[in-house]
């Protein structure tokens, strides 16, 4: 793979001797774009994302001036043009265009690249103003149908910029890829903050004026802050995304029209709407995910040839309110019938989804812990009876059980739950109740730097696991869960990075499981 930043000076002489050779007022009055970018436009990177097996979406944004308002241009729409090509030169170019990026989407682009051969490397760049981006790669989805021996893929998320530096996204980009799942925390919208929960300084300072995401503004500079990074820049650079939010790219523990400090209605929606409107400007996804006001249509699938179908789904837009008075609770109300995580829309589109689905694999790619978790002899909590996290599929557990049947009904032969949210890693077989045969297995990725340097183990792991059996593992170091799947298995690697308080620390498997294809459950490897 290579970054390159080529040569803009040299752009910008040719440019010039072709606007003075021409006579100087009608060129200079065709490139107001050109004349605002002083210094290099594509300071916040390239990215793909969305893959079919004909194409991707590609994106930058152009903001030479990262924090600056509208990152530092003028409201003029600036034209930017691409090339999608075989080789990492950009020699053999299969599609290119020009696109225009205006200023009300913050002069992003999102090119919805078609054409191209499916289960295919391809790399990618973009030029504005006389510079080109750096170049990236992503490759197309294998025809629907097609036997595929092998799909390398990672799962991450909870990313607070200031908790930790993102060597976890350099280790991610070292290891190149199919695509990453990242199923969200991409920003988090608090005001500055310098040191954790146990008083350690955060290793990296926020800018001061960095107040609560509220507005349109807020969310953008945000997301400019975090995209400035060189680490998740080479991630994003080396494969495709498939990304989705949970609570921090918005609120703190929303839910539907709700933040957690109960916030409602109106006054939050306009909030949520200002934070889907930076999501969709900083994401690699398709047109379809443009909000409409404080409305996105997120959930989504995608089919890997005969192998696997991911849905992809939105468990913070249509879930109910939190329950039970506290964030870990006990109570008859979160068993509730009418309680749903998924809202009846989407529970039937998955329902339709896995039907249809053809794959050995059912990927359900979401946010928040699926199985049930007692928390109580995790530090911090000191219950004498269970305790459940009000935030997770333990709040809604009826809604829980509808999906168990949905998976049962279509006769999902392998499911396989991709988690974040809970900045541990976790492994867990999913089944309905106690000695219930085992459904599927749970993967629940720990956070690439929120919460800062970890630990292996957990104080009273022991007693966490006697309060868990389907609980088969539980890390607490920072990382990302790397997926290698074939036909007849899955192994999936909890991968830790050492140290997030400096850069560069080295990456190590913590633990390996193995799902045999027809046999749900975990074989430690
Ligand atoms: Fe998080
Ligand atoms: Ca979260």
């Amino acid at each position: 793979m290579r970054f390159n930043r080529r040569s803009s000076a040299l752009d910008r002489r040719t440019l010039l001797k072709g606007a003075l050779g021409a006579g100087a007022w009608p060129l200079l009055r065709a490139i107001p774009a050109h004349a605002q970018i002083k210094s290099f436009p594509f300071s916040l990177g390239v990215a793909a994302g969305d893959p079919g097996p004909d194409g991707f979406v590609i994106w930058t944004r152009l903001a030479p001036e990262p924090l600056a308002p509208l990152g530092g241009l003028t409201p003029a729409a600036v034209d930017v043009t691409w090339e999608v090509s075989t080789d990492e030169n950009i020699q053999r170019v299969a599609r290119s265009g020009t696109v225009s990026a205006s200023a009300e989407a913050a002069h992003s682009v999102h090119v919805e690249v078609e054409g191209l051969e499916p289960g295919r490397v391809y790399f990618y760049r973009f030029r504005a103003a006389g510079t080109e981006s750096a170049t990236g790669r992503a490759r197309t989805l294998p025809a629907p149908g097609a036997p595929v021996s092998q799909l390398r893929f990672a799962s991450a998320g909870c990313q607070q910029w200031e908790a930790g530096y993102y060597t976890a996204w350099r280790r991610i980009a070292e290891e190149a890829f199919d695509f990453v799942i990242h199923y969200g925390d991409y920003i988090y919208e608090a005001a500055v903050s310098v040191a954790d929960n146990h008083g350690r300084p955060h290793p990296r300072v926020m800018p001061p004026d960095f107040g609560r995401c509220l507005t349109l503004s807020d969310y953008r500079r945000r997301y400019a802050l975090y995209k400035s990074d060189p680490d998740l820049q080479a991630a994003h650079a080396a494969c495709a995304f498939l990304s989705s939010f949970d609570d921090h790219e918005v609120a703190n523990n929303w839910a539907a029209d709700r933040d957690s400090k109960k916030t409602a209605g109106a006054v939050f929606l306009s909030r949520r709407a200002a934070a889907f409107q930076a999501w969709y400007e900083h994401m690699p996804v398709r047109r379809a995910l443009l909000p409409h006001g404080p409305n996105i249509s997120a959930y989504r699938s995608f089919r890997i040839g005969n192998l696997a179908e991911v849905a992809m789904l939105d468990t913070r837009q249509y879930r109910s309110y939190q329950t039970c008075g506290e964030p870990f609770a006990s109570c008859q109300e979160a068993a509730a019938p009418g309680r749903t995580m998924l809202g009846e829309a989407q529970e039937r589109w998955l329902e339709e989804t896995l039907r249809a689905a053809k794959g050995t694999w059912q990927i359900l790619a979401q946010q928040v812990l699926f199985s049930q978790l007692d928390w109580r002899s995790f530090p911090g909590h000191h219950g004498a009876g269970p305790q459940f996290r009000m935030d997770t599929w333990d709040g809604a557990s009826a809604g829980r059980r509808r999906v168990l049947d949905i998976l049962s009904d279509a006769r999902a032969a392998n499911p396989v739950v991709l988690t974040g949210d809970s900045h541990k890693a976790l492994a867990l077989e999913i089944a309905r109740d106690g000695q219930d045969p085992c459904l599927g297995v749970e993967f629940l990725a720990t956070s690439i730097s929120s919460g800062g340097d970890g630990k292996q183990t957990l104080k009273n792991q022991d007693a966490i696991f006697r309060d868990n059996p389907r609980l088969k593992f539980l890390g607490d170091e920072r990382g990302y869960t790397r997926h290698a799947v074939t036909p007849k298995r899955w192994q999936a690697d909890f991968r830790a990075v050492q140290k997030v308080s400096t850069p560069g620390a080295p990456v190590v498997t913590r633990k390996s499981f193995i799902v045999e294809a027809g046999h749900p459950g975990l074989v430690g490897a």
